[in-house]
């Protein structure tokens, strides 16, 4: 039976279930919500439960948003012509946040993964060239990590849009920092591809 009612047992159960949280450090944020301004807990619970309510995906690229179009498309200096595919939403932030994009975005929810079962209708493929045919995208840039699966991928793409649109593919070889042996063949075949004139 435990020591504490069941009121907060709840709340250090629930806390418990975010990832990273064990029981203990679950135990330490519900003491910490008990004893915070009452109105801050309160927004902490307004909080996630509007997120959840209002989070929805966008109607153009599948990015996360809360209205028809999510913030990156709703910027009105987006080169519009280029469509930068990425994986998951995370993919489409990290990517943002770099500052490197110009255009917007197509998130496609995953790659292709016939070991997993994973295939092309299983990702937004159909919306990525929807975009392309009705003449709002002329460049589709594949920015899906650099994998047996998002080659696979990147292939895909080029192959169904052969002709109707310049597809283009991130450069990827050996990170910043990075350290040559460490590196496996995969990367080092990526780098030597995509090297450039001095
Ligand atoms: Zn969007």
């Amino acid at each position: 039976m435990s020591l504490y009612p069941p009121t907060l047992v709840r709340l250090i159960r629930e806390l418990s279930r975010l990832p990273g949280i064990g029981e203990k450090t679950a135990e330490r944020l519900a003491m910490h919500l008990l004893r915070s301004p009452r109105v801050q807990a309160e927004n902490l619970a307004d909080s996630i439960r509007d997120a959840r309510t209002a989070m929805r995906l966008c109607s153009l690229c599948f990015g996360l948003a809360d209205a028809e179009l999510c913030p990156v498309c709703a910027k009105p200096d987006r080169n519009t012509g280029v469509a930068c595919v990425v994986e998951q939403p995370s993919d489409l932030v990290a990517l943002e946040r770099s500052g490197a994009v110009s255009g917007r975005y197509h998130v496609l929810g995953g790659i292709l993964s016939p070991m997993n079962g994973v295939g092309p209708t299983d990702l937004r493929l159909r919306e990525l060239f929807a975009r392309v045919d009705s003449g709002e995208v002329s460049e589709v840039l594949v920015a899906v990590s650099p994998s047996v699966e998002g080659e696979a991928t990147a292939a895909f793409i080029r192959e169904k849009l052969s002709g109707r649109a310049r597809v283009t593919r991130i450069a990827t070889g050996i990170p910043v920092g990075g350290d040559l042996k460490y590196m496996d063949g995969l990367t080092l075949r990526r780098a030597i591809d995509n090297r450039q004139e001095l």
